[in-house]
């Protein structure tokens, strides 16, 4: 039995409109408002983010939005910050996905900036790491995630790692339906454990939870999530759909 306990996110992306993703979290709601066994968090599009809050309120589910600016307000046109979230009652926010790095420049000083805005808001970051197939296939998947996991989380009290929950993803397993293997992944994770190990120390270490996320299904959840350093998943595409996203949830157990 692990100490720490499995966080399942779904990050829907840029999908659902404000009906779907009232009905999705619904549906979801009905197998889960109770179940206390596994923290579960909805993150939907920023323009459900309401409508979402609104169904699960009162529940253990809790919403969280897939990305914010580090100002407080002012003059970003488009951006979203910490405490506007903490508004809609978001109590978590996805920081620096492959996708925000890769198609608009997020760099892991930025997700820092983000991450320490967040925290300072009272929000849980889930800061977002992992190599590409190439930077794997030529040996240097260590040291980016490494290189990812300081620069992305510089600065952090142990106080506020313990509360940020950091996801291991590589971007070759995302959307592409190739899992990263149990033993690929546990890997990966023991290494991202060992780095917060040098960054702070053994007690916050072993007390950070590490999401796998990259093509986790109903059918290789329970096989990921058992694994010794993994504590749950961030799913995408498996969490667009209320069956699937509920029966990864229940392999977090
Ligand atoms: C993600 O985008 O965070 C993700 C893990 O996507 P998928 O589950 O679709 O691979």
């Amino acid at each position: 039995m692990k100490k720490r306990k499995a966080i399942v996110a779904g990050n829907w992306k840029m999908n659902k409109t404000v009906a779907e993703a009232i009905a999705l979290a619904q549906e979801i709601k009905r197998d889960l408002a109770d179940f206390r066994d596994v923290d579960v968090v909805l993150c939907p599009p920023f323009t459900a983010l309401k409508a979402v809050g609104d169904v699960v309120s009162g529940t253990h589910i809790d919403l969280g939005a897939q990305n914010m600016h580090w100002e407080k307000s002012g003059a970003f046109t488009g951006e979203v910050s910490p405490g506007m979230l903490r508004d809609l009652f978001c109590h978590y926010v996805i920081l620096g996905h492959s996708e925000r790095r890769q198609y608009f420049g997020e760099t892991d000083a930025i997700v820092n900036k983000k991450a320490k805005a967040a925290l300072a808001s009272n929000l849980k970051p889930i800061v977002c790491v992992g190599e590409t197939l190439q930077e794997r296939e030529s040996g240097r998947m260590a040291h980016v995630v490494e290189t990812q996991v300081r620069g992305s989380l510089a600065g952090l009290s142990a106080r506020e790692l313990v509360e940020t929950i950091i996801a291991y993803e590589p971007v070759w397993a995302i959307g592409t339906g190739k899992t990263a293997t149990s033993a690929q992944a546990q890997e990966v994770h023991a290494l991202i454990r060992g780095v917060i190990q040098i960054m702070a120390d053994e007690t916050v270490a072993q007390s950070v939870r590490i999401q796998y996320g990259g093509s986790v299904k109903a059918s290789n959840a329970r096989e990921l999530f058992s694994q010794p350093d993994i504590d749950g998943g961030l799913i995408g595409g498996a969490a667009l759909e209320a069956r699937s996203f509920i029966d990864i949830v229940r392999a977090g157990v």
